[in-house]
């Protein structure tokens, strides 16, 4: 598999064309973004770690019955992943109150939730990725009907999976980010990346966050938290 040429550059990742037209590579970088880039700064191996452990959760995932896009790791920062048309949705899982939530409906951060909390964002940097519901989506045409309702009940699927995992590593998952794309067949797949970038995880024991927070909130230990993120999954 060669990377032919460069398709997009985003935050946090390169993605090539390669001689396939239905596989694409993705390239993990150690750039770190917050606030909708109004934060910039570097994370020293954090591709490698969010490279890995996104494919490590791909297949996790796979195995239960979750289709997703990835194919292959190429190296400790490449991964070949099925070519998709993302779907301009951010799916957002909240088992506890944190971040956003918590400062919208004045939750304190760590309050369990009774329910599972699912919200959509539109994915526009321009706009800094509004939050939107089903009407929005349908009156946009960003989805149909039969589309949110797969990513949604894939989503809550999907959280009871991670739950189960995280928690036989001692991390308690807070919250996450999805985001789907729709093969050239209309299948609907997982896509993008599950790493310590776009979960919260909570040590269960101490509550010590181990993921990206530590950068957007200038906790140091960054490195040391990703490090040991890839620690509990054995990589
Ligand atoms: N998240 C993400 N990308 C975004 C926004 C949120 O990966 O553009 C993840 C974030 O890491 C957290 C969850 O989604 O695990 C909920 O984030 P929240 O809405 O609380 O936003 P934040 O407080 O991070 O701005």
């Amino acid at each position: 598999m060669q990377k032919k040429e460069l398709l997009y550059e985003g935050k946090a990742k390169k993605v090539y064309k390669t001689e396939d037209p239905e596989v694409y590579i993705v390239s993990y970088k150690d750039d770190a973004t917050a606030f909708n880039g109004l934060k910039k700064g570097t994370i020293v191996g954090k591709g490698v770690v969010n490279n890995q452990m996104s494919n490590f959760m791909f297949r996790l995932l796979e195995k239960q019955g979750i289709p997703t896009h990835y194919v292959e790791e190429l190296d400790e920062r490449e991964t070949a992943v099925k070519r998709v048309d993302i779907v301009p949705l951010e799916v957002i899982v909240r088992n506890k109150a944190a971040g956003s939530l918590s400062k919208r409906l004045g939750l304190a951060e760590g309050t369990q939730m009774k329910t599972t909390v699912l919200e959509f964002s539109y994915k526009n940097d321009d706009l800094g990725d509004p939050m939107v519901n089903d009407y929005h989506i349908l009156a946009m045409g960003l989805a149909t009907r039969e589309e949110i309702d797969q990513i949604a009940s894939m989503s809550l699927k999907i959280n009871d999976l991670m739950i189960e995992f995280f928690r036989s590593v001692n991390v308690d998952l807070i919250d996450f980010k999805l985001e789907f794309g729709k093969t050239s067949d209309g299948a609907i797949i997982l896509a993008d990346e599950i790493s310590p970038d776009t979960c919260r995880f909570w040590d269960v024991n101490t509550g010590e966050k181990l993921d990206k927070d530590r950068f957007r909130r200038d906790m140091g230990g960054v490195e040391e938290a990703y490090a040991e993120m890839m620690k509990r999954l054995g990589l």
